[in-house]
């Protein structure tokens, strides 16, 4: 099968952080993937930028190391790297950015992009000296990763600070969730049948339930990771942009605004969960040594090298919604490291039939569920109750119908990153977070932060490999549900 692209004008796309975990592991192999598809047109040029001194030979000697392990053809990455330029500078100093401000002269009619892939706190340098350089004219787009803040105050602080160069319009607030297949797949589902939106409220579905589920432990992130926790690391921002895929309205359009609209609302409508109902509504975790993917591992307090910590390596919690479409429907939110598998799943479990015919031989009636795999193996899978085939009387079955996107379409699906990166080019941010979204978001997480520390209780221990403290479980099968396994 041969995919068509949408053509894409001539740009320069700059990485502050060139030379980091990020840029090395996912952004360039994202752009050498989409040069390798032929998706970017000859004269744009990709521009590292860190401290390091390099020259472009050297930059381009060290993304060839990198990308030649994932199997690249060896000509194309050649051809690539003519393309890829480097510039050493320190963000908070003068000396580089005359250099770097006449490379990206050299172009004054591509689009710029300038993807921020460094710490937070170089953002407001960055962003000023992009401005006294004159790089912030209107082909010009910023990107800004993750994470925007520790709190509401703290991101309003970064917003402020790029919307002193950058009008909104040109800020593209990543979250690579969005840009994951199965996430597009739902408004194709929910948007494109007729057959889920009439059920898609309070009336029909029973709950839902999102689970990012991470193998790995704290690695190499740790100074980061120990200040933050999966509450401001995941919750706050990929799990509560999946809730909002699900719980929007129909937008008018796909324009992004109008799907932003629709976002915004979902977030200002969640229930606040603060002090009075943390206790209930909220649990934390930490892990300790146990086993993952059939290693022994070390624990959290351990990977700290025994510094203690209350920080949650482990959140579940139950959301909820307070509007017309939604009220009293629970949304199951967990997420961790060290948990069993690697896994990203939204489940909408819809209520069961009014009444059943089949006697009790016929076996239980399980609710229909809608599983929207996002990662791995990207795929949708509709469970439904069915007649146990062969004779002997009739007895029900719960079974999937099943989609992998790979064995369907029989291609890899593109990383993510491929997608935004391309998305920022073109100028549609509609699968970048707008800056009310993101306070919106903080608006509801900042309570539970204060409620946890008020609290002051440790996160409740785990055993690594484990689904997390047996509080998690507690917190939905007291609602008489149970986490979804996909054995069912
Ligand atoms: P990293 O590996 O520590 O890389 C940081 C980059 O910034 C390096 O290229 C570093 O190079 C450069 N840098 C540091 N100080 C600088 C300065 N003063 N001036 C110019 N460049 C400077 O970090 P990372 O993991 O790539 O993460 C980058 C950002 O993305 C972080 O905010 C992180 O939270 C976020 N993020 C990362 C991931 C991930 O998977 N890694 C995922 C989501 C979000 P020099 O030291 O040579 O200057």
């Amino acid at each position: 099968m041969t995919a068509t692209f949408q053509k894409v004008d001539t740009f320069d796309l700059v990485i502050f952080g060139g030379t980091g975990d990020l840029a090395l592991r996912k952004l360039l192999p994202a752009l050498f993937h989409r040069y390798a598809d032929g998706q970017i047109p000859a004269g744009s040029r990709i521009v590292g930028v860190a401290r390091e001194p390099l020259d472009d030979a050297g930059y381009r000697a060290q993304l060839r190391d990198s990308l030649a392990g994932n199997g690249a053809d060896p000509g194309k990455l050649d051809a690539f790297l003519q393309q890829v330029f480097y510039r050493p500078l320190d963000a908070r100093k003068d000396e580089g950015w005359d250099a770097f401000a006449a490379l990206i002269g050299e172009q004054p009619g591509h689009v710029r992009v300038f993807y921020l892939s460094t710490s937070p706190e170089l953002f407001e340098d960055i962003c000023r000296r992009l401005g006294e350089c004159g790089l912030n004219g209107e082909h010009s787009r910023v990107v800004l990763e993750k994470p925007i803040g520790r709190d509401l105050a703290s991101a309003n602080r970064i917003n402020d600070a790029v919307g002193k160069v950058f009008a909104e319009s040109q800020t593209y607030r990543i979250d690579h969730y969005l840009g994951k297949e199965t996430v597009q797949n739902l408004l194709a589902l929910r948007f494109g049948n007729a057959l889920f939106e009439p059920l898609w409220n309070a009336s029909h579905i029973d709950h839902v339930q999102i689970t990012v589920a991470e193998t790995l432990g704290l690695g190499r992130r740790a100074g980061y990771y120990d200040r933050a926790g999966a509450l401001r690391d995941m919750v706050q921002n990929h799990l509560l942009q999946l809730l909002c895929m699900v719980a929007m309205e129909p937008p008018a359009s796909l324009t992004p605004d109008a799907v932003r609209d629709e976002k915004l609302k979902v977030l200002r409508s969640l229930k606040r969960i603060d002090d009075s109902n943390a206790g209930q509504l909220t649990v934390r975790g930490q892990y300790r040594a146990g086993v993952a993917e059939g290693q022994s591992v070390p624990g959290y307090p351990d990977e700290l090298n025994g510094a203690k910590s209350d920080t949650e390596t482990f959140v579940a919690l139950k959301a909820e919604i307070e509007n017309w479409r939604w009220a009293g429907v629970p949304f199951y939110l967990r997420t961790g490291k060290r948990l069993p598998e690697r896994v990203s799943e939204i489940v909408v479990a819809f209520k069961p039939v009014p009444h059943s015919i089949f006697g009790a031989s016929a076996g239980p009636l399980a609710q229909n569920r809608l599983v929207l795999r996002l990662q791995p193996d990207e795929g949708v899978k509709l469970w439904l109750t069915i007649k146990d085939p062969g004779p002997g009387g009739l007895r029900l079955r719960h079974v999937p119908l099943d989609m992998s996107f790979a064995e369907a379409f029989g291609v890899a699906q593109p990383d993510a990153y491929e997608r935004l990166l391309l998305d920022v080019v073109r100028g549609n941010p509609t699968l970048f977070m707008r800056r009310d979204e993101v306070e919106a978001a903080w608006r509801w997480a900042d309570p539970i932060l204060a409620a946890w520390a008020e609290g002051n209780e440790a996160p409740r221990p785990y055993a690594a490999g484990s689904w997390g403290p047996s509080a998690a479980v507690a917190l939905i099968e007291r609602d008489g549900r149970t986490w979804h396994e996909d054995s069912e």
